[in-house]
């Protein structure tokens, strides 16, 4: 068994050579020969059967039929040229389309031949269409010599790979090359019990068959054989990563709940908790009593109240004296942090610090100060807490707020700041989904605040088109009238800047001719302005002021106004999901009913249409996570971009929800059995993720 055969470079493969090998590593990145055999073809073409017209629809990838022309038809000019024309079978007649090449097509469409044609079907006004199928005559002779045809890969390629001979059948020769030289070096991965009782494919007959399936069913088998591999092996890469951590890392006991917590809890906490929250708080005090560091990752929609969970936790750390800290991605966000705890304990209680870029050097000497002598206990701030000037006395409980904005590096800074590592937890601002907080997030227990506070009204969502904006401008007079604010926010995105700050000048325009002064008063605040600017508007509607408040976006984090209770959003069709949960979450902090209004035109695109009806239908942002989830994929899901964990091959986190699933608990089982890997059953585990085709790129997993 020669492992070191897949590091092999890639020019020593039969049929590349030195400058085809060059290519190869610039255009897809393939230097050696475990990378070839990962580059899977992206999709099948079924050359395998014929259909027949009636038996297509849009679910249907590239099929073949054979068809007889009925006529043909150029319609529309340059730009709008296109060719049209029917066909039929035994079965019924459909449309062929092509908008390139119209000439040269029209030139071989005879009508009343018959042709075989290729291609992917769709539908066009409720009719059978096929755009810009590949066509070629047909004769019963050129069937024959066509062969057994099964289903083909299709690689992807590029124009300067193709300049090489390297289009997707050049480089299907190549695999196959490879495949007959080394397939028999392709080793085992998974123990014996799990293929069992998966019925998992072998290994090496899944690569085989992902690239030159026998058959559908095989392919299926091969592909899902290939994903159990690819999900099952990053979560084993966590959860080692967190056995080991467990076994290594001795945490701070917090033994006991002492005056701090039980002060705050009797005498300053202005409302019951939760039934989620208090369940939380005891799943960190667990945590905290094991002798083990806890990393845990709170997650909770907006407003489910998160601040108190983590302030209660960080007394919990005081009273058994270790200091604790909170870090925030923005000076915005860690000021507002700061304001809410401050808000909830005051100095006589506990003296609270704010420590950011904009801090002067003055008060950062008095804090490093009090921090190393241990006196302050409670410090809130941007990454500049885990500068290396910053020292504790004893940090025992870090709070991270959004830590997918900081690299799993920071946290580990954090963690150096104590002989003993803290206790860490970790807050999203905004739910993710299941499946990509187990990615993501792997590594770490998880809590769930699932649960608004008593008492709080749902925020009522309206979606209203353009045509219904006199009723707009007529409910935003009765509210004002009751003495509520009002947020209209217009979107600012890079791409069509121009023309978005034209829209949002107009929007100005129109919102002060139908509000006009004295009777109201309106600010506006966008990231084009001065800071100074910005911040004295932004005051105007804080201290209540202006009545409205027209914005872009940059109000989505660190605007706090209770009495704003009504939030409209202008263009919402052009907003993600989670944005537009975003927005709404500014408004229903006060006692009042709270609305959010989403104006679209009438032309939505068919996601957006999902997306502001999904708005509308619910206020639970881990359902508005899932849904966006499988709007989107898992890598523009926000904040996900940057992490190389979620560049799979083959396996999607929004469409393999269940096998990863099966893969998680596979591996919990096998670290609950076995934390340290040592029963023969797993030896093969340990080897794997050693194996230089080990089917995974190691060093991106966190
Ligand atoms: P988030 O989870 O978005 O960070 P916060 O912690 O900022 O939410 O809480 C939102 C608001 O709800 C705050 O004003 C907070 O004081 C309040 N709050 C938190 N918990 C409760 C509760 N159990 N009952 C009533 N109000 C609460
Ligand atoms: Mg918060």
């Amino acid at each position: 068994m020669n492992q070191q055969i897949f590091q092999t470079p890639i020019a020593y493969l039969k049929g590349v050579g030195a400058s085809r090998a060059d290519v190869l590593q610039k255009e897809l990145g393939i230097s050696n020969f475990a990378d070839l055999l990962r580059h899977f073809p992206f999709r099948y073409i079924d050359r395998t059967r014929f259909y027949k017209v009636k038996e297509l629809n849009p679910d249907l990838p590239n099929v073949q039929l054979i068809v007889r022309l009925r006529s043909k038809e150029i319609l529309g000019e340059k730009h709008t040229k296109r060719l049209v024309a029917q066909v039929y079978d035994d079965t019924g007649v459909m449309e062929l389309a092509w908008f390139q090449g119209v000439r040269w097509v029209e030139k071989i469409l005879i009508p009343g031949k018959a042709y075989i044609i290729f291609g992917k079907p769709g539908s066009f006004n409720g009719k059978t269409q096929m755009a810009h199928p590949e066509i070629e005559r047909y004769s019963p002779e050129a069937l024959k010599e066509r062969g057994n045809m099964t289903l083909q890969p299709a690689y992807s390629s590029t124009e300067k790979l193709k300049a090489f001979q390297l289009d997707s059948k050049g480089i299907q020769h190549l695999v196959a090359n490879l495949l007959e030289q080394c397939a028999k070096d392709i080793q085992e991965n998974l123990p014996e019990t799990l293929l069992k009782q998966f019925k998992l494919m072998g290994r090496k007959e899944a690569y085989w068959n992902i690239h030159f399936p026998a058959d559908a069913a095989t392919l299926a088998a091969a592909t899902n054989r290939l994903k159990f591999e690819e999900l099952f092996f990053i979560q084993f890469k966590l959860l080692k990563n967190k056995a080991l951590r467990t076994l290594k890392f001795k945490g701070n006991v917090f033994g006991s709940v002492g005056e701090y917590f039980n002060t705050f809890y009797r005498d300053k906490l202005p409302f019951a908790l939760t039934n989620a929250q208090k369940r939380v708080l005891k799943e960190i005090r667990q945590d905290t009593q094991r002798g083990v560091q806890m990393n845990r990752l709170l997650q909770g929609d907006v407003g489910s109240g998160k601040t108190v969970v983590a302030l209660m936790s960080m007394l919990l750390a005081i009273d058994n004296g270790f200091q604790t800290c909170i870090m925030a991605p923005t000076e915005i966000l860690a000021t507002q942090h700061y304001a809410s705890i401050k808000s909830l304990i005051d100095d006589d209680f506990l003296e609270v610090a704010l420590l950011t870029g904009s801090t002067s050097a003055k008060a950062r000497r008095v804090l490093h100060q009090k921090l190393e002598s241990g006196e302050l206990k409670i410090l809130i701030g941007t990454h500049a807490l885990i500068e290396d000037k910053v020292q504790f006395k004893n940090l025992g409980f870090v709070v991270i707020d959004e830590q997918h904005r900081f690299g799993v590096e920071q946290r580990a800074r954090l963690w150096r700041k104590n002989a003993v590592p803290p206790h860490v937890l970790v807050m999203t601002a905004t739910p993710i989904p299941r499946t990509l907080a187990m990615t993501l997030y792997g590594d770490l227990d998880i809590s769930i605040i699932d649960e608004l506070p008593a008492g709080r009204k749902p925020i009522e969502t309206l979606h209203y088109y353009e045509t219904q904006r006199l009723r707009m401008f007529g409910f935003m007079k009765e509210e004002i009238a009751k003495g509520r604010q009002i947020y209209v926010v217009y979107p600012l995105i890079k791409e069509s800047e121009t023309l978005d700050l034209k829209n949002l000048t107009d929007g100005i325009e129109v919102m002060a001719r139908e509000f006009p002064l004295p009777q109201y008063r309106i600010c506006i605040v966008h990231g084009k302005m001065k800071a100074a600017e910005k911040q004295m508007e932004m005051e105007r509607f804080v201290s209540g002021h202006a009545h409205i408040m027209v914005a872009t976006t940059v109000i989505e984090v660190g605007v706090n106004v209770p009495n704003a209770s009504v939030m409209i959003i202008e263009n919402a069709e052009r907003f993600g999901l989670s944005q537009l949960h975003q927005l709404r979450g500014r408004v229903g902090r006060g006692a009042e009913q709270s609305y959010c209004i989403l104006m679209s035109s009438h032309k939505l695109s068919h996601d957006g249409k999902i997306r502001l009806d999904t708005m509308v239908k619910t206020n639970n942002g881990f359902e508005i996570s899932e849904i966006d989830l499988q709007l989107r994929g898992p890598g523009n899901i926000e904040g996900t971009q940057q992490s190389g964990v979620l560049d799979l091959k083959l396996a999607n986190l929004a469409t393999d929800q269940q096998l990863l699933m099966i893969c998680r608990k596979c591996v919990e089982d096998i670290f609950a059995e076995d934390p340290r890997l040592e029963l023969p059953q797993h030896a093969i585990l340990n080897q794997a993720t050693q194996l230089p085709d080990g089917g995974l790129s190691w060093d991106k997993i966190s």
